[in-house]
């Protein structure tokens, strides 16, 4: 196995193609390398690369935030049968989770910022978290196409997980971190796999689902809309830069 470091970020950079390069993560990491995916397309694009890179053994995990759509919970059954393999699911912690709810209630994330950061912190960092203590290598479908806040994401980056004192490097690697939205669905196409049906429909008046969180904090976009603006839209709309915490530095 090898270390985390800026020179293994040399060598892997060498390495052009996302299939070849989820095989040779796959070669040196095995089950200490998972795709994150929450069903959007560039997870199921990553997850039939690395499925033809290393075969029914690669690990994949998704945050059950016990919010998501009926339609995510299909796909997760389909792409499990398509490629043979178990979505791991991990779950927000039952104390934190209790205690929250207790205090500020159900729909926390319509009082304030604050308060939707923390559901989103109990519901999706803490199991991501628990995901990450498993791994060295943590595979995302981030693109630098989603947003203005993520326009400068690259392919790799080192990030330091567990807690004060006991950090230590995790590689987090988004292979298809240049790709567009149109190469993502082309390829999808090509390879005939399973999408999530909401991501696959237009609405009345040119209205579609762009990304898909939690069923109460997302609603389709318009025409001209940001990438982001169906997310939280009690907030701001024209908001670009809206994150749930999973891919921001800790505070
Ligand atoms: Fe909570 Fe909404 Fe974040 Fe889901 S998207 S974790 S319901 S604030």
């Amino acid at each position: 196995m090898s270390l985390i470091n800026n020179e293994l970020i040399a060598e892997l950079n060498a390495i052009q193609q996302p299939g070849p390069l989820l095989a040779e993560l796959y070669r040196r990491y095995r089950d200490r390398v998972a795709i994150g995916t929450s069903g959007q397309l560039t997870g199921c694009a990553l997850i039939d690369l690395a499925y033809k890179a290393a075969g029914a053994k690669m690990r994949v995990f998704t945050n059950d935030t016990y919010r998501l759509f009926p339609e995510t919970y299909n796909l997760f059954n389909q792409l499990e049968k398509h490629y043979r393999m178990k979505i791991e699911r991990f779950t927000p912690p039952e104390l934190e989770l209790k205690a929250m709810v207790q205090q500020y209630g159900e729909y926390l994330f319509f009082d304030s910022k604050e308060r939707q950061e923390l559901c989103c912190h109990v519901r999706k960092v803490l199991p991501n978290n628990k995901a990450l203590d498993t791994l060295d290598v943590w595979i995302t479908g981030l693109r630098a196409d989603q947003s203005k806040a993520r326009a400068g994401v690259g392919r790799f980056e080192i990030i330091q997980h567990g807690l004060e004192g006991k950090k230590r490097p995790i590689l987090k690697v988004a292979p298809l971190a240049s790709w567009t939205e149109a190469q993502v669905r082309d390829y999808l196409k090509a390879n005939k796999v399973p999408v999530h049906k909401l991501l696959d429909v237009k609405l009345p008046g040119g209205y579609y689902y762009e990304s898909l969180g939690c069923i109460l904090c997302t609603t389709p976009i318009g025409p001209n809309e940001p990438r982001r603006a169906g997310r939280w839209r009690w907030f701001n709309s024209s908001d670009e830069n809206k994150e749930c915490g999973l891919h921001l530095p800790p505070k």
